[in-house]
């Protein structure tokens, strides 16, 4: 018995692997700013205006659909569908975005359905970029885009938007972040394979102008680059700012792929339905890259979308749409946390789109003293700390910079907006307290 037992140990202990598991592309990319921030929101949390999410209910035409879909009588909504996207969401896909970009589009070639805008992103980086490729991304950025190229092998190139100094008394503005077209035209090479275009921007909330799209679209073209397009606040522009499609410009189309999501348009992120739209020459490789991973996205939340968006087509620019309630709705959220973030010092940066808003908190600096040589920057350690002492829980600027360029700007958090009245007037009482408790010590 224990020769049996201990035959037993010695054969499970060389069952054991010994040599490395994992594969080499995932190196480095182990890290995710959202499984720690989530996880600590989670813990400590009373207020959260970390994650961007709603805490608010998608429209109710949006979940009926949805309701309707699950227990109607087409109980084939409960099967697979067509893989690139269910038949019904792709139609009106292309009808709409084809009436946007005033052009014809074919459903089944210039459309697809992806698992969230994030798929969509995965897909774009695994089709397109080839081991030593270079991809510009332009500072800050959503960081999922980093490791993604990474992973695909190529070669992350940052250029920074840099902020000018606003006017006298007046509140610093996303547009105050700019490109500097000098710097911008450096990074391109005949190694760029593509450039990463997020407008408008998390986290600065930033709508790109027309002359800043075109100077990129010029790039674009003279490098004959790809230009990969994430447009999914694309309905959230305030004070009447035009949402311009890239894609629109001219030579952009061929060479574009936009990208979009229900979960911001319609505020259902849960749900993870996305979508990219392109030209086929292009979209005929993303298909080959979503048949041979997630094949397609759960039929009914994509019925329920699709239904979405044949109610917006009828009302497309009329008052009862969504498309323009929804952006009217989040400039008073908007209005309401800059006014109040502004009462107690904690400077806000006017967003122009988004449902984010970034604040300095340099004032705050004296309630969470600094570790010189920490390795992580001061913002990090402060929303670590607020959100542990406060119960206020927002998300570091640096965790949108890549590694070497964490603390260039690391005195800003970001906010997220999309909140019930109550949620914001939770935390404007969080900020309030703690102002009075720093002046009256
Ligand atoms: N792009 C950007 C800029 C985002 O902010 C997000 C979500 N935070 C995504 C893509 C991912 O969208 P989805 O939830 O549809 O996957």
């Amino acid at each position: 018995e224990i020769f049996k037992l201990t035959s037993f140990l010695s054969l499970s202990l060389q069952a054991k692997m010994s040599r490395p598991v994992q594969a080499q592309r995932l190196e480095g990319t182990d890290k995710n700013i959202w499984v720690e921030f989530v996880k600590l929101a989670a813990t400590y949390s009373t207020v959260n205006l970390g994650q961007g999410f709603p805490d608010f209910p998608p429209p109710d035409f949006l979940k009926e659909a949805f309701v309707r879909a699950l227990s109607g009588e087409n109980h084939m909504l409960h099967q697979y569908t067509r893989a690139f996207g269910h038949p019904p969401l792709v139609k009106v896909l292309a009808q709409f975005f084809g009436k946007l970009l005033g052009r014809d589009l074919d459903p089944m070639t210039n459309v697809m359905v992806t698992v969230g805008a994030y798929q969509a992103l995965f897909c774009c980086f695994q089709a397109f970029v080839e081991e030593g490729d270079e991809v510009i991304i332009i500072e800050p950025f959503f960081d999922c885009y980093e490791p993604m190229v990474k992973m695909a092998g190529g070669t992350p190139v940052f250029v920074p938007l840099r902020p000018k100094a606003p006017k006298d008394g007046k509140l610093m503005s996303s547009a105050d972040w700019q490109l500097d077209p000098a710097e911008l035209a450096s990074k391109f090479s005949e190694r760029t394979k593509a450039i990463v275009l997020n407008s408008p921007n998390n986290p600065l909330g930033k709508v790109f102008s027309r002359g800043e799209l075109e100077l990129i679209a010029d790039l674009c073209v003279k490098h004959d680059v790809l230009c990969i397009s994430d447009e999914v606040y694309e309905w959230l522009v305030y004070d009447g700012k035009e949402h311009i499609r890239i894609a629109s410009l001219r030579g952009m189309w061929d060479r574009t792929v936009i990208i979009g999501s229900a979960g911001k348009t319609f505020s259902a992120t849960g749900w993870k339905v996305g979508w990219t739209v392109g030209p086929n020459q292009l979209l005929q490789h993303l298909r080959t890259m979503h048949q041979n991973s997630v094949y397609h996205c759960a039929t009914v939340a994509q019925e329920a979308v699709a239904q979405g968006f044949q109610r917006e087509l009828e009302l497309y620019g009329k008052p009862d749409s969504y498309f323009v309630q929804l952006p009217k709705e989040l400039q008073r959220k908007r209005d309401w946390l800059v006014q109040s973030l502004d009462a107690v010092g904690m400077k806000p940066i006017v967003p122009e789109g988004t449902y984010f808003l970034v604040a300095d908190i340099s004032k705050f600096k004296s309630d969470v003293p600094d570790v010189p040589d920490s390795d992580e920057p001061y913002d990090s350690r402060f929303a670590k700390w607020m959100v542990k002492n406060k119960g206020l829980a927002a998300i570091p600027l640096s965790a949108f910079y890549s590694g070497a360029h964490k603390n260039n700007y690391n005195h800003f958090i970001r906010f997220c907006f999309a909140k019930e009245e109550a949620t914001l007037k939770a935390a404007n009482d969080i900020l309030q307290k703690w102002k009075q408790e720093k002046t009256s010590p």
